[in-house]
């Protein structure tokens, strides 16, 4: 079996970042992309605050970048998608389908998935008028009306964003304060486009071969009341990707990995050699340049791990 010092999981600005850290410690790192390679900038149009770029960088263009440089600096690149994991003290094993590879250490960099509704007419209508991502789809809905459900500042953004294509954007929250920072809601509310419904949850998405509406309840009269949108942007939030490691490392409640509050390891997990970066372990700052920062400690821990007696590099 194919043995290596670090094998990274993930390819967004976390897993990217630790590899190239990885690799210019000489660790040639191997990482595991994942069937969605660059992560969540993927989805994103404009990235505005990710120091260096003083005119903004595209999503997609800042990790073809990232994805580079790992490459240029040493780390090999493997488009698969790991399916099993065995992680413990002494031995890491992780399998793609029936091969399997061995790694001193591992870096855990699987980021977070979009939240939805559940409602079956949701799952019905994917694709066809609901989406998740507003930055994918915003384009197809262009002088239409649509609705972006939640409170967050994902549900900021990408309501500010759709107003470039939209004719009229209601933003549908299901309480009357928001979780989103007071400069996102500002913005939003400055937009003479967009429309806020506060209080009200979405029952239902209607439509037969696209959506023509949403069923709206109001959280404190619970009076029905419906709304003509042709979109439903869902915005509530994200899960972590983390089934693959549960029953073997210690999560959180959300199931985020948990990670070390020491602060010369703050990388590490409950396993010693196992460390984890980027939105895997922080459902709190969710940034790209805090997912690559906590990339580069991984990658520096690993390197320490290596060198240092083992049973340091473990949550207590
Ligand atoms: P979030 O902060 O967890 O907000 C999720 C929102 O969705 C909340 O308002 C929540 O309502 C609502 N929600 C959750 N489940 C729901 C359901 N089943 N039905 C209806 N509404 C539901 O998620 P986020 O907006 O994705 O942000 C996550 C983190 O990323 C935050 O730390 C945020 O600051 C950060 N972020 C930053 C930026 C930026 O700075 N540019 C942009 C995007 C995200 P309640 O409030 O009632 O719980």
């Amino acid at each position: 079996m194919e043995q290596r010092d670090v094998i990274i999981l993930g390819s967004g600005p976390a897993g990217l970042t630790a590899a190239i850290y990885a690799a210019r410690a000489g660790l040639k790192p191997l990482v595991f992309e994942g069937v969605r390679a660059g992560g969540q900038l993927m989805i994103t149009t404009e990235v505005e605050n990710f120091p260096g770029f003083s005119e903004g960088i595209n999503g997609p263009e800042l990790m073809q970048e990232m994805r580079a440089q790992a490459e240029r600096v040493g780390a090999d690149l493997e488009s698969e998608e790991v399916t099993k994991v065995e992680l413990a003290p002494e031995k890491k094993i992780v399998w793609v389908e029936d091969e399997a590879y061995e790694a001193k250490t591992v870096i855990i960099a699987t980021g977070a998935t979009a939240n939805l509704l559940g409602l079956a007419s949701e799952a019905r209508l994917m694709g066809r008028g609901v989406s998740a991502c507003a930055t994918c789809d915003g384009f197809f809905f262009k002088d239409k009306i649509i609705c972006v459900v939640g409170g967050g500042d994902s549900t900021m953004e990408e309501a500010t964003f759709l107003t470039r294509f939209a004719s009229k954007v209601y933003i549908i929250h299901r309480r009357d304060q928001f979780r989103a920072s007071k400069i996102m809601v500002q913005k939003a509310k400055d937009n003479p486009k967009i429309q806020f419904i506060m209080n009200s949850v979405v029952i239902d998405i209607l439509g037969d071969e696209k959506v023509t509406g949403v069923k709206l309840e109001n959280t404190v009269s619970h009076e029905i009341s419906q709304l003509e949108v042709s979109g439903v942007f869902v915005a509530i939030g994200h899960t972590p990707n983390t089934q693959l490691f549960k029953g073997q490392l210690r999560l959180d409640e959300k199931g985020y990995i948990l990670t070390s509050e020491n602060k010369n390891q703050l990388t590490a997990t409950s396993i010693p050699g196992v460390f984890a970066c980027g939105d895997v372990q922080d459902s709190r700052y969710r940034q790209a340049v805090s997912a690559a920062g906590s990339g580069c400690m991984a990658a520096l821990d690993v390197e320490k791990y290596l060198e240092e007696p083992k049973h340091l590099y473990v949550i207590r």
